[in-house]
């Protein structure tokens, strides 16, 4: 069932979010060369507590660390470590926030120093995908919609759209109802209302679409090593569109 919330839970929802976006600012200053998973791991676990949140990720079904640090091949769901960032990778950095019961949730990938022109046109076109997804969001609107704009726009740009992974519903849980494909028809899927509260996370390879998961259980890489990035916002439905949670207009 996909819950419609009330106008408390939006502002919590929206608090929620705001941490996440806060976090993610916060982060990207210490995205260099030399840093590692680990390190960066820390920082945002102890900026989310001073924020008067909880880490949504940290012991989720088991997660080990406070948020997912996925870098180049790696899809999402990848562990901090001692790995060192290196100069021309990428990361995609997924934070969760729990605030007063209601959580946020986000993506984000960084290039980390100087990256090569085909992985900026993959951070430039996942990104664009993440918005035009977004911009299929609005009151009486189906989950198809969302999907197809999506997986269009990947396929315009020649880009493998992850299908093992879904956006999905964020409230008092992380992952509630609906399931958001980044692939799919419009005009199917469930209808959309008002006060739901999505995330939308595409996920796309420069190469391959498939993917596999590790030894470790949890990080997805793409099958053929090629690199792969992810962005995602929370966001609320309203009657014209939506309006993000864990962002704002310089969040670009
Ligand atoms: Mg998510
Ligand atoms: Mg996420």
């Amino acid at each position: 069932m996909i819950s419609i919330k009330s106008d408390y839970e939006i502002d919590l929802l929206r608090k929620a979010g705001h941490i996440v976006y806060l976090t993610h600012k916060y982060l990207e200053k210490y995205i260099k060369p030399g840093i590692t998973t680990l390190e960066l791991d820390k920082l945002a676990h102890d900026f989310v507590i001073s924020q008067g949140a909880t880490l949504s990720f940290l012991n989720y079904e088991g997660f080990p660390a406070s948020i997912c640090t996925s870098i180049n091949e790696e899809v999402v769901h990848g562990i901090p470590s001692n790995r060192k960032l290196k100069n021309g990778d990428i990361i995609s950095i997924d934070i969760g926030a729990c605030y007063k019961g209601y959580h946020g949730d986000s993506a984000w990938t960084y290039p980390v120093g100087k990256i090569s022109a085909e992985k900026q046109y993959l951070l430039k076109h996942t990104k664009e995908a993440l918005y035009e997804g977004l911009k299929a969001v609005k009151e009486n609107c189906r989950i198809g919609d969302i999907s197809s704009a999506i997986e269009t726009y990947a396929n315009k740009y020649n880009l493998g759209v992850v299908k093992e992974l879904v956006g999905h519903g964020v409230g008092s849980s992380i992952h509630e109802d609906p399931e958001v494909p980044n692939y799919g028809k419009a005009n199917t899927g469930h209808v959309l209302k008002e006060n739901m509260v999505i995330a939308i996370e595409p996920m796309l390879n420069l190469g391959s679409s498939d993917v596999y998961i590790l030894d470790d259980d949890w990080t997805i890489v793409s099958a053929d090593n090629s690199p792969s990035a992810h962005f995602e916002h929370t966001v609320v439905v309203t009657k014209n569109g939506c309006e993000i949670l864990t962002g704002d207009d310089n969040f670009e």
